[in-house]
């Protein structure tokens, strides 16, 4: 079985753009996988000597009654059941959330490993303003910008070498 990579992280910050950028053909591999549900969005991807899968979360339809919070912390905690290792993705712009620090608190929690990365970084690779993404307190802040493809092989390798 292929190691799970889920992609968790506000609205916004580039989740579905990194899920494109890591991977090559979607959804069309659930089936073969079992565990998997259906309602999120899968997808396999090959960096380097890597094989996985991705789960994107977040393309859901926010609905009056349940709200766009709670969908969004159900879609967060079912991806990452599933997956044997999480990338958290922030926003190297915008800077640290209230949003951010929510699901930091809850993935700290967690027994999984978690890479902290910072999406939107081109250009900022070397800036002191990553350096508050520390206060989330999930160590090192990995800067990528999914935009640009940059970053994405040594963050596959990241991710997946310690499993
Ligand atoms: P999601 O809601 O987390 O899935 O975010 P999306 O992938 O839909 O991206 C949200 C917005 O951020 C879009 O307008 C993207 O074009 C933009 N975006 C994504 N990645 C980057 C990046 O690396 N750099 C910049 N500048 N913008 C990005
Ligand atoms: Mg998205």
């Amino acid at each position: 079985m292929k190691p799970v990579i889920a992609l968790v992280g506000r609205p916004n910050v580039g989740k579905s753009t990194l899920f494109n950028r890591l991977t090559k053909s979607r959804d069309a591999i659930v089936a073969d996988f079992a565990g998997l549900t259906r309602d999120r969005h899968y997808g396999q991807g090959k960096q380097g000597k890597h094989e996985y899968i991705v789960i994107d979360t977040g393309g859901f339809e926010p609905d009056a009654s349940s709200g766009i919070f709670k969908e969004m912390a159900k879609q967060t905690q079912q991806a990452v059941a599933e997956a044997d290792v999480v990338i958290f993705v922030v926003d190297a712009r915008a800077g640290v959330s209230a949003q951010d620090h929510e699901i930091a608190k809850y993935l700290r929690r967690l027994s999984k490993p978690c890479l902290l990365v910072a999406n939107k970084a081109e250009g900022m690779l070397e800036s002191p303003q990553l350096s508050e993404f520390y206060e989330l307190g999930l160590g090192q802040v990995y800067p990528v910008s999914a935009a640009h493809g940059q970053g994405m092989r040594s963050l596959v390798d990241l991710a997946l070498e310690p499993l």
